[in-house]
């Protein structure tokens, strides 16, 4: 029995007429396959607007929410009317999304009165505009003669208590999905299960994290053992750098899950980097394709795609990033220093996107972004208070505005002399490189750089080292 599961993104159904694309392409793939499970997130720009209103409402501002319940209501009732005729369900949908958005302002209110907002509550308010999405975009289907409804993901993914980034309990899960789902499917139905939310054991509502549709899609993927996953966005698939600093920039037919991995952690804003373990782990090919260009093949990623002769594939950017440097001398041979270090970054709840440390073992560095320097930078010195008054320790500072620029592509591994060929572009143009690390998977290069010359790094390494490999 052949499963397809399509996960359509903000920006795919984000309008009236993207959402009509994206029926279009849902009633097409329905005739293909025997199984077919939508999975959809909130119309662009909804979920920055949920949390804005819950935000402002925290801090003592009770005008922002209604805003943003007008707002709402506009734009989800533009497509309402556009894509549902009123003879039908138009009134029945208009109805949901305005309890929804009255749910959201009694939320807001409280939130108002209380002062605070809580993760837990983060959640249950930043949920909603997958909700109703799902409910009109299985409305729409319905009225095209598709068997559909709005499933919402709540009855499905069963996760830890981690609000705003829970962890899925695969297990729970599976048997929910056996329960809920799969009885639907066997009646032939379409379900629109909305994406990035879940919930507890006690059904408390969680979410996966900003952009947490994608691992929904790769979830739901491999706990129904489809044969496909696809990512419907706005681009054509995987490209080999943002368009915006690389006009040359051209889409990849093929990636493996290594590299979809590294590009999408540092900073390739394709796909959430938590959807490829799952499909990693079911051996589930993964599609990224274009909602507003349907015939393009988009990127296939999958376990050993033909790899062909390209050695660096991509070039990612991340920037807002500052570099700590825990340096000293007597630090040589002193067992632990690293793991404090880390424990000391780890409490403060920031998050390392690259380590270093020099052979002499004389510094430590590593880089996190600069919104949480300062705090690290003193807990860093609180946890070694001891080793700086003895001087085993001799400084712990940081530089600000850094970039990581990444080169990523699994013939790095088996190519030798492409870190020098990198450097080399670098040189030629005068950017020095402050400190550089290799991915386990080895199939990245990570260079820490100055912002100033973030984007001239990526252009450079893109014309000079991307078009020498062939990629
Ligand atoms: N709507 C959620 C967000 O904006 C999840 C997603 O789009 O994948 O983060
Ligand atoms: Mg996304």
């Amino acid at each position: 029995m052949s499963t397809l599961i399509m996960k359509f993104g903000g920006t795919s159904v984000g309008s009236a007429k993207a959402h009509a694309q994206a029926v279009e392409i849902v009633l097409e793939q329905s005739r293909e396959w025997d199984r077919l499970v939508i999975v959809v997130s909130a119309m662009s720009g909804v979920t920055d607007l949920l949390i804005k209103g819950a935000r402002t409402a925290s801090q003592g501002d009770d005008q922002t929410y209604q805003g943003v319940v007008k707002d709402l209501r506009t734009r989800h009732y533009r497509v309402v009317d556009e894509l549902l005729d009123g003879s039908g369900e138009q009134a029945h949908i208009k109805a949901s999304v305005d309890q929804y958005l009255d749910d959201f302002a009694v939320f807001c209110n409280s939130i108002h009165v209380l002062g605070e907002l809580t993760p837990r509550a983060m959640d249950a308010i930043s949920s909603f505009g997958e909700r109703i999405n799902a409910r009109i975009l299985a409305a729409i289907l319905r009225q095209q003669g598709l068997h559909s409804e709005a499933v919402d993901s709540t009855e499905l993914i069963i996760t830890d208590e981690k609000f705003q980034n829970a962890v899925p309990l695969m297990d729970l899960t599976r048997k929910q999905i056996e329960k809920v789902l799969i009885p639907r499917l066997d009646q032939g139905e379409v379900p629109v299960v909305t994406g990035f939310m879940a919930a507890t054991e006690k059904r408390v509502t969680t979410t996966l994290g900003r952009g947490g549709s994608d691992y929904s899609a790769s979830i739901l993927g491999v706990c129904l053992d489809a044969d496909e996953v696809w990512i419907w966005t706005d681009v054509n698939g995987v490209m080999t750098s943002d368009p915006k600093i690389v006009p040359e920039a051209i889409s990849l037919p093929l990636l493996s899950y290594n590299e979809i991995s590294e590009l999408a952690y540092f900073g390739a804003k394709v796909v959430h980097p938590r959807t490829i373990r799952p499909v990693v782990e079911g051996g589930i090919p993964l599609r990224v394709k274009n909602t507003t260009n349907p015939k393009h093949p988009g990127t296939l990623i999958d376990q050993n795609p033909d790899l062909g002769k390209s050695t660096v594939k991509a070039v990612t950017l991340i920037e807002g990033l500052s570099m700590v440097n825990v340096e000293g001398r007597g630090m040589m041979g002193v067992p632990g220093i690293a793991a404090r270090t880390f424990a000391a970054v780890a409490s403060q709840g920031a998050s390392v996107l690259m380590i270093t440390q020099a052979s002499s073992e004389q510094s430590i560095s590593f880089l996190l972004p600069m919104e949480s320097v300062e705090l690290v930078l003193s807990a860093l010195r609180d946890e070694m208070v001891l080793e700086l008054a003895r001087k085993d320790i001799d400084k712990i500072w940081s530089m600000d505005n850094m970039v990581i620029v990444t080169a990523v592509g699994a013939g790095l591994r088996e190519t030798p002399g492409i870190g020098a060929r990198i450097f080399g572009a670098l040189a030629e143009v005068g950017i020095n490189v402050i400190a550089v690390a290799q991915g386990s998977s080895e199939c990245s290069i990570s260079l820490a750089i100055a912002a100033k010359d973030a984007e001239h790094a990526v252009r450079q390494i893109h014309t000079v080292v991307l078009d020498d490999s062939g990629g």
